[in-house]
């Protein structure tokens, strides 16, 4: 048996193997030790002479342990028993049939219904190869799928591109090559390990699989396999060697892990890129779309406020088209459309909530189904689930919008299936498949017969019980079963004397004596011999069910995805009816952002006492830059976030939280909103800030939306105000996006002030003697106060601070005076704004002057300041002084008086 074991070991070294003896999975050696660590499990030995560790875990409770080890990170290899130990001659054979590890755990405890399990597989290595995607452009090939559900998908993308990617798909684990220093060229390596670094940052686990399982050829042929096709030609991934590389190593490994064919894999998509919106990481990340950044939750999410839906795969649809709206006007307008008719059929939309409801997730059971691992219950889900499928149809038999009357065509009820599930099955069937109690009553003339024969058998035997209690004159006399000796008598040691001659007594326990007798022994073998040919039958009912179930899968993903997708447009119906949310209007102008009383869905929808603020914003021709200012706290970021997720949520298909909108389509959201710090992952604030800086001003196109706020604070405040002053210039003359920009800078309202295209705003609020009241209204026009330190009087920082920091700011706002405009005067000076528009293409080339950095100057006009009421004559000296001709002792003389007269002031 230990050489079973250690083959298996040997077999998957970097796994934990769950050897099944009988009713445990055993462990051994180091791996007994970590789950006993980490599972809190009896470590024991097996053999005290030899040492040899083991702790187990009950077959009934595997699953749970299961999902805790992998979660811990580790894989886990399943080693059963292949054969019953009845057949056996000697020891059981053993092998694995499974690996599991995180991406591969489909466990229904592990699973998320909301959530997708991906693992994706990235190739590198394809295009040094010589392919035709060379030259820097997409060289990566991504391929990621669920097993719960089947759903297979790939992509190229470029390393630049990566990260996004990564954050987009979201999944649970990455298979890449294991490359050593000979294989590969230098690009590879760089390739292999820009991916290795994203996935570091996602602390995401990975799996390394030898090079050549990446080999597009290869690739090519397993796909067709699995895909049944003769050509893939359909599947766009025909002349793409990074596509078949990618494809091809995830395949190898899940066959490697799920040790079959992966039945539940029948599609590929090629997922397009171009016709999505871009979010970038940090993006996806601050929008909270549907984590929050708190704790990683749901809760505070985008998600969580727009996820109406009834069924699983809705949720799981929903977050797909949350991560990825369009930019495609036909297909947004689509969705939008048949949101549109569900929000003005309330009856039609009840309707259709109460034959979603109790569907469950049929995507995930006909994933179950067709490889192997649904049971009873599940089929008779399947049937279930089905079964409401006419009435989904019936309601949209009206249907007007393309969406809508679509769907009813793809809505499949596959009744001739659930009519046979139903027929065979019993309506609650038990969860062990080998115990008999499947098969309904009626369906197989041979089961009731078996089942019949059981029964009367028992019958028997509760009569052979009551004659013998009569014959021996022991009232307490019974008939009793265990595995070990089957049926027995039963009598107490008070009635030993009683016991008849015939018979033979079989086990003695505390208080009672049990016996045989040939009779007993004789219905016994009729009993159990039926019996346990009704479950071998009723079994192989069952199996030959669900392979017919199987065969349907095709089928049944269609209607699951059509069920989906009904149900995301009946819950935006529902969430757009019950928040008021409006229809927006979309244009194809990379300039118009116009909303009318927007809200922010989550902020709104968190406020329980005050009411929401709505705000407009209006961006245009003549306002494509918006500087807002306006004191801490008083809503700047959420006014910034929502006009984000009113974009995203306009071009996902749904309705927004606004009196009205109007919007012209967006390729891609950029955001640089105040984030948490990332030092843990070896990068300060402000070095994130900038990062994200960076990728905003190199990607963005005029048909970006930007949203900046408080660029440039994680440094020196002059540094800070210089970036922010810069990149605020940058936007305005040569990107041309859409562009909020929310400062604490006030200075920037002079520059927003002189350039055409921006316009400034400010969050208003009163003050009320000490006090400051927050409006939450975006009014027109700049302000010049923080209101910091009413902010940090609110906080309760001490009085004498907050006094000294009055008495601090009043002289630091006069030194400052002035130094705006100047700086503003040599923008203007560099280049009237139509060339600077004009100077864009050529904008590496030949860049506007800049204007010089500030910071010289504002030392210069303290000092100066300082010194004006000082000294007349000292200030003369200090203009007239040849500084090339001062010897040291003489500027060091000159220093000694700057400083007695500063002093004396
Ligand atoms: P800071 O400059 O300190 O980052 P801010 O100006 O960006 O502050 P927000 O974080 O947007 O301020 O908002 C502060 C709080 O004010 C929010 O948490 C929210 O509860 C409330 N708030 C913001 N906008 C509104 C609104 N329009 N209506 C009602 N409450 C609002």
């Amino acid at each position: 048996m230990m050489r079973q074991y250690n083959a298996a070991k040997k077999k998957h070294p970097q796994a934990m193997v769950f050897f099944r003896m009988g009713d445990f999975y055993e462990l051994f050696f180091e791996d007994a030790k970590i789950a006993a660590r980490e599972l809190g499990l009896a470590l024991t030995a097996r053999d005290k002479e030899r040492k040899v560790p083991m702790a187990g875990v009950p077959v009934r409770a595997m699953e749970g342990y299961l999902v805790r080890l992998v979660r811990a990170g580790h894989t886990v290899a399943i080693c059963e028993q292949l054969q019953d130990p009845k057949d056996a001659k000697g020891i059981v054979d053993r092998d694995v049939v499974r690996v599991v590890s995180p991406g591969t755990l489909i466990e229904d405890e592990a699973l998320v219904g909301s959530e997708p399990l991906f693992v994706l597989a990235v190739d590198v290595q394809a295009t040094a190869a010589g392919s035709a995607a060379g030259g820097g452009e997409d060289e990566l090939g991504l391929a990621w799928a669920d097993l719960s559900t089947g759903a297979f998908r790939c992509a190229s993308t470029s390393v630049e591109r990566f990260p996004e990617e990564l954050a987009r798909i979201a999944p649970a684990e990455l298979v890449l090559p294991d490359l050593h220093e000979s294989d590969g060229s230098p690009e590879q390596h760089a390739r292999l390990e820009a991916v290795r670094a994203a996935a570091a940052r996602e602390e995401l686990p990975v799996t390394l699989r030898p090079p050549w399982a990446f080999d597009a050829r290869n690739g090519a042929r397993d796909l067709r396999e699995q895909l049944g096709a003769r050509t893939l030609e359909p599947f766009g991934v025909e002349d793409r060697p990074e596509l078949l590389a990618g494809c091809g190593a995830l395949l190898d490994y899940l066959v490697d892990t799920q040790k079959s064919a992966l039945a539940q894999i029948r599609d590929l998509k090629r997922h397009e890129p171009a016709r999505h919106l871009v979010l970038d990481r940090a993006t996806r990340r601050t929008l909270e779309l549907v984590r929050s950044q708190q704790d990683g939750g749901r809760e505070g999410t985008l998600m969580a406020v727009l996820d109406r839906s009834e069924t699983p795969m809705g949720a799981r649809l929903l977050r797909d088209w949350l991560l990825e709206p369009l930019v495609e006007r036909p297909a947004i307008l689509r969705r939008q459309e048949a949101v549109a008719e569900l929000l003005d059929a309330a009856d039609r939309r009840r309707a259709l909530a109460e034959a979603l409801d109790g569907m469950g997730d049929l995507e995930r059971t006909a994933g179950k189904v067709a490889s192997g691992r649904a049971g009873a219950r599940e089929l008779v889900a399947l049937a279930g689930a089905l079964e409401r499928v006419p009435a989904l149809r019936g309601e949209l038999a009206s249907a007007a919008c393309p969406a809508l009357s679509e769907l009813r065509e793809r809505l499949d009820p596959l009744a001739p299936l659930s009519e046979r599930i139903r027929a065979t099955l019993a309506d609650d069937p038990p969860l062990g498949l080998k115990d008999g109690g499947l098969v309904r009553e009626g369906h197989s003339a041979e089961v009731d017969e078996l089942r019949a024969l059981a029964r009367g058998g028992k019958d028997y035997l509760a009569a052979l019980q009551q004659r013998e209690i009569e014959r021996t004159g022991i009232p307490t006399l019974k008939i009793g079963f265990n595995r070990v000796f089957g049926y027995y008598l039963e009598i107490t040691h008070a009635h030993r004397d009683r016991v008849p001659e015939d018979y033979t007594r079989k086990q003695t326990l505390k208080n009672a004596e049990r016996y045989i007798t040939p009779e007993l022994k004789e219905y016994e073998a009729k009993v159990l011999g039926a019996e346990e040919k009704s479950k071998e039958l009723e079994y192989r009912i069952f199996l030959e069910l669900r392979e017919a179930a199987a065969a349907e899968l095709p089928r049944l993903l269609a209607t699951a995805a059509a069920v989906a997708e009904l149900d995301v447009y009946a819950g935006l119906a529902r969430v757009a009816s019950e928040r008021r949310y409006c229809r927006p209007e979309l244009v194809e102008d990379s300039v118009v952002l116009e909303i009318t009383e927007g809200r922010h869905p989550v902020v709104e929808a968190a406020l329980l006492e005050d009411p929401f603020v709505p705000n407009d914003a209006r961006l245009g021709e003549g306002s494509r830059l918006v500087v807002l200012t306006g004191p801490n706290m008083s809503g700047k970021s959420t006014w910034l976030r929502q006009t984000a997720l009113i974009v995203l949520m306009a071009q996902m298909g749904g309705f927004v939280p606004a009196d009205a909108a109007r919007i012209g389509l967006v390729d891609r959201i950029f955001t640089r909103l105040g984030t948490g710090d990332d030092i843990a992952r070896g990068q300060s604030t402000f070095m994130v800030e900038m990062v994200e800086t960076a990728n905003i001003l190199r990607n963005a196109s005029e048909s970006s939306l930007l949203l900046l706020d408080e660029v440039g604070r994680g440094t020196s405040t002059f540094d800070g105000l210089a970036i922010a002053w810069s990149v605020c210039e940058h936007v305005h003359d040569r990107l041309g996006a859409r562009c909020l920009f929310a400062t604490h800078y006030h200075q920037l309202t002079d520059l927003a002030a002189s350039l055409d295209r921006a316009r400034n705003l400010n969050v208003a609020v009163r003050e009320w003697g000490e006090e400051i009241v927050f409006l939450h209204r975006i009014e027109e026009g700049g302000t010049d106060r923080s209101y910091g330190i009413h902010v940090a009087r609110l906080a309760g920082v001490p009085p004498g601070v907050l006094d000294r920091a009055k008495e601090v700011l009043v002289r630091l706002e006069k030194d400052e005076e002035g130094l705006s405009r100047k700086i503003l005067a040599e923008h203007d000076a560099a280049a009237p704004a139509a060339e600077r528009t004009l100077a864009a293409d050529a904008a590496h080339a030949a860049p506007a002057a800049p204007a010089p950095p500030p910071e010289p100057e504002v030392l210069q006009h303290s000092l100066f300041d300082l010194l004006e009421d000082a000294d007349e004559d000292l200030l003369a000296e200090l203009r007239d002084v040849d500084l090339n001709a001062l010897p040291p002792i003489e500027a060091w003389k000159l220093i000694e008086r700057v400083k007695r007269a500063l002093d004396g002031r």
